[in-house]
């Protein structure tokens, strides 16, 4: 199949959303740590929605405060995996609570997680990371938490950050401050929206939350002004396929909007969200697209250069097929190669 064999970026995936039961099965034979034994894992059904999502988190429990070091063996599963499925360039949302809260202690602890994350890319992929912020977080922790990201911006760590989580009784307005700084400081602003919600949230993402790029963005498609807006502004959504029939932002693949961004030649990428909660890969998710809306190669290519421009790390790393990518997205972007 020629989707599985095309380069790949992905640029919405949760590390904790990575975890399933084939996963920590894994890690058990291979003699390492789990917190959450496989059987007590299963993956969010069609049709079960949002309180299947819960379930299913409750259900990790024990890694929503895991550590960093607690997640090495997942995320050197789940970055083998993104080998396989020709994924040359990944961005993934973690917890700012994986890492300590004094500063100081942050930016060492980070600097030696990427250190483990370069040591495994080994030329074949390169990883980035975003912090996620749940739009739940309470007010009095939003000042703690620029202070975080504005120490990892500054030392190389974190490329951006993620507004997640329900949409409705929290607008991204609260995070409007914290929007501003980070901007300053170089980060990219990915913010969760239009997909449980009306497009309103959408247009509140672009106006108050300054997003550069919009996670699942479905309900701006039943707002034609918005869409031409999306268009004109060349903003990238962030589509993933399978959690929005799961979590049921699409009825079906039919009505997906995938279809139609592709025919208005919109910026958009094909992501997972959640893999092991979703049960769901990259091969999956350009599976559905091509066999629902018939992506070819063509298709393919706009989608992996308009991923790549979109990314919040501006320097690639290494990697032939990445130069490949680059070089196409050469004329949309400047930005930097080092080896
Ligand atoms: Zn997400």
């Amino acid at each position: 199949m020629v989707n599985e064999t095309v380069p790949k970026v992905e640029l919405h995936c949760h590390l904790i959303g990575t975890l399933n039961a084939k996963l920590l099965r894994e890690i058990v034979l291979a003699g390492d740590p789990v917190l959450v034994r496989p059987e007590a894992l299963r993956a969010v059904g069609f049709g079960e929605g949002p309180r299947g999502f819960a379930d299913w988190l409750d259900r990790v429990e024990p890694y929503k405060s895991a550590g960093w070091r607690d997640f090495l063996p997942v995320l050197e599963r789940h970055m083998e995996r993104l080998v396989e499925q020709h994924v040359v360039y990944a961005e993934m949302m973690i917890s700012p609570m994986m890492f300590p809260r004094d500063l100081g202690a942050l930016v060492d602890a980070f600097a030696e997680f990427q250190d483990w994350v370069r040591e495994r890319e080994r030329g074949r992929l390169q990883v980035e990371f975003l912090f996620l912020v749940p739009r739940s977080l309470p007010d009095e922790i939003i000042d703690e938490d620029i202070a975080r990201c504005v120490a990892l911006a500054r030392s190389g760590g974190i490329c951006g950050i993620s507004i997640a989580g329900l949409e409705q009784n929290c607008p991204a307005s609260r995070f409007a401050r914290m929007f501003d700084v980070l901007k300053d400081h170089g980060l990219g602003i990915e913010v969760h929206a239009g997909e449980l919600g009306g497009s309103s949230e959408v247009v509140e993402a672009l106006d108050i939350g300054r997003a550069d790029r919009i996670g699942h963005g479905i309900s701006a498609f039943q707002d034609e002004g918005l869409i031409y807006r999306l268009c004109e502004e060349n903003v990238h959504i962030e589509f993933c396929p399978t959690s929005n029939l799961k979590m049921g932002a699409a009825k079906d693949m039919a009505s997906h909007p995938i279809g139609l961004a592709r025919d208005l030649k919109m910026n958009f990428s094909i992501n997972t969200d959640d893999p092991g909660a979703f049960d769901c890969d990259m091969n999956s998710e350009f599976a559905l697209v091509a066999g629902t809306f018939h992506f070819g190669d063509e298709d393919f290519a706009a989608v992996a250069t308009n991923s790549l421009a979109a990314r919040f790390q501006p320097n690639l790393r290494f990697g032939d097929r990445l130069k490949e990518l680059a070089g196409v997205e050469a004329d949309r972007k400047n930005f930097v190669l080092t080896e």
